[in-house]
């Protein structure tokens, strides 16, 4: 098996029929392994490692018009390549603002929702995320974070107050709209409220609206 670098990949990929991306980047976040915005294709730099039919299943998970079936079979089949064998994952920093430890059974009960509804309505392809639980967001009911560099999503924030006042099913509700950006990021679709977030918010039945007029304040999922 020999190493492949971006350059050698970018044509590797090409010549296995994957259209529209004219560079891969090389990364080391093992949170998503790959991502893919406006023709740039980053992907774990484990991957270089791959043999050709984990790089034929990212060039069926990437290409525009394959079943959703045979999209989800090709993702577990390049997911189960085991990159830390080759390339070291970058361990994650600790983060500045942590939730506070009685948020276990909140963070626990969010985590438990999110692999629920992703099997429901994402057929179990979202990659799971860390959750965080801030008591300083005023307007805002939950909001996902994107990775500066790969554009990926690096964890989902829930407001503390949304958590604590209002109904379970509304926090679901919020949930939702935020793994729909989830599965925007995933995807390499732009994280927006565009026609294409409208059309999977109805899809999964949520209100497609960003902004919920919610109590008194006006409160929005982000
Ligand atoms: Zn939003």
């Amino acid at each position: 098996m020999t190493d492949l670098d971006p350059a050698t990949l970018t044509a590797r990929f090409a010549s296995l029929g994957l259209q529209g991306i004219r560079e891969v980047r090389l990364h080391r976040n093992r949170v998503v392994m790959l991502s893919v915005r406006a023709g740039i294709l980053r992907l774990h730099a484990g991957y270089v490692h791959a043999p050709e039919p984990v790089l034929r299943a990212i060039v069926r998970f990437l290409a525009p018009y394959t079943r959703r079936a045979v999209r989800a079979a090709a993702r577990r089949e390049f997911l189960e390549f085991p990159v830390d064998r080759f390339t070291a994952s970058r361990p994650r920093r600790p983060r500045p603002r942590r939730s506070a430890p009685g948020d276990a059974p909140l963070i626990a009960r969010l985590t438990d929702a999110h692999a629920r509804l992703n099997l429901i309505h994402f057929e179990g392809q979202l990659g799971a995320i860390p959750f965080r639980i801030s008591g300083r967001m005023r307007r805002r009911l939950g909001e996902v974070s994107l990775h500066r560099e790969t554009g990926t999503i690096e964890e989902m924030a829930f407001n503390r107050h949304h958590l604590r006042r209002d109904p379970w099913s509304e926090v679901e509700q919020t949930l939702l709209h935020e793994m729909v950006h989830q599965w925007q990021a995933e995807n390499g679709l732009p994280v927006d409220h565009g026609v294409g977030f409208r059309r999977k918010a109805r899809e999964v039945g949520i209100v497609p609206r960003a902004r919920k007029p919610h109590r008194a304040e006006g409160a929005m999922r982000g």
